[in-house]
């Protein structure tokens, strides 16, 4: 079993610091990346460890780790396929056995630099740090638009606040690496997640920097599936709006044939029938479709916790064992 499970949290100089990082096709500055962390970590943290989550990458990551797999401070764990990032990352926390965990993208997007403030501030007994991204001015306006409509969306419907433009980066304290490990979902959203276990938090602006190489993984279909799956997983809000557009329709439709039938008994008119009907039925038809369609996406979360299959399967485990240091060495 983890250590650290069995010890009470030390948010002393020498606590455990485990960095979970998530690959998927890093590897043209994966190695770099983790020689800046390592010096990163070195400089502040006496414990620490390194935990790379290869999400089946297509690229030469596995390579890349190879030489890598002798040093102390490092974890490796392949996943057999790509699981995606939520996947990745639960699959880091659930090995890690630092007192703290770091979560963090493997791509430089997230500032080296904020991690030893990120830890001073675990030390001085905040539980959770995240990071906010302060600018987004570098990205599309439709990307901007849709994650504010994501969010109003999710304010609007679940009693749970997700703080806006907070991602995945961020330290947890051990507490609340264990209350995310107890819930038994596999819809793992994780920004819902972090949210919903509470406990005591405070939010660290920071402007990312560029990708280092390649493009993010993130396309804007998969993104509004992962809009799907927060919107799904947090709030009944969609299913709710149905009944409201229902009653309203109904009320529409009683006042119209109250009108059609006062037509026709006090003037007699022939009700010119059929464009109404036409229109009526097609109106209506895509509307019964749309709101089986919001059931379905439902039952289709529904249908995938009950099938219970694990979030991802390793395929490799390396584990060399925490680092062991003295800060500055
Ligand atoms: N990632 C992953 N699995 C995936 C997609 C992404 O582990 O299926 C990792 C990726 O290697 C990176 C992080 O998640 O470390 C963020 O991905 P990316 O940079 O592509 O997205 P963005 O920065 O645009 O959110
Ligand atoms: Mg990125």
């Amino acid at each position: 079993m983890p250590h650290a499970q069995a010890l009470p949290v030390r948010r002393a100089d020498d606590a455990l610091i485990s960095c979970v990082i998530p690959a998927y096709n890093e590897a043209a500055h994966l190695a770099d990346f983790l020689r800046d962390l390592r010096a990163t970590l070195a400089s502040f943290a006496v414990h620490y460890e390194i935990i790379v989550v290869n999400d089946g990458s297509a690229d030469k990551t596995e390579e890349v780790m190879a030489s890598l797999l002798g040093e102390t401070g490092l974890r490796y764990l392949s996943l057999s396929r790509n699981f995606g990032k939520e996947a990745a990352l639960s699959a880091g926390i659930d090995k890690a056995r630092g007192d703290a965990v770091i979560l963090m993208d493997g791509d430089y997007q997230h500032p080296l630099s904020l991690l030893s403030e990120m830890v001073e501030l675990w030390k001085s007994g905040i539980d959770m740090v995240y990071g906010v991204i302060s600018d987004r001015s570098n990205e599309s306006r439709l990307k901007r638009w849709g994650t504010g409509m994501f969010y109003h969306l999710m304010e609007s419907g679940s009693p749970i606040t997700i703080p806006r433009n907070a991602g995945d980066f961020r330290l947890m304290d051990r507490k609340v690496v264990n209350a995310l490990r107890q819930l038994p979902e596999r819809n793992r959203f994780m920004k819902g997640l972090y949210a919903w276990v509470g406990f005591s938090t405070i939010a660290l602006p920071f402007v990312p920097a560029d990708r280092a190489t390649g493009v993010s993984s993130f396309s804007y279909r998969s993104l509004s599936r992962l809009a799907m799956a927060g919107v799904t997983a947090f709030t009944t809000l969609p299913l709710r709006i149905w009944s409201g557009i229902g009653v309203v329709i109904s009320i529409l439709a009683l006042l119209y044939a109250f009108w059609i039938a006062t037509d026709w008994l006090l003037f007699g008119s022939d009700v010119p029938g059929w464009t109404t009907l036409a229109a009526g039925l097609m109106f209506f038809s895509g509307i019964q479709l749309i709101s089986i369609g919001v059931l379905g996406e439902y039952l289709g979360r529904v249908y995938d916790e009950v099938k219970k299959r694990p979030l991802y399967i390793i395929a490799r485990d390396v584990d060399n064992g925490p680092a062991n240091g003295i800060p500055g060495d």
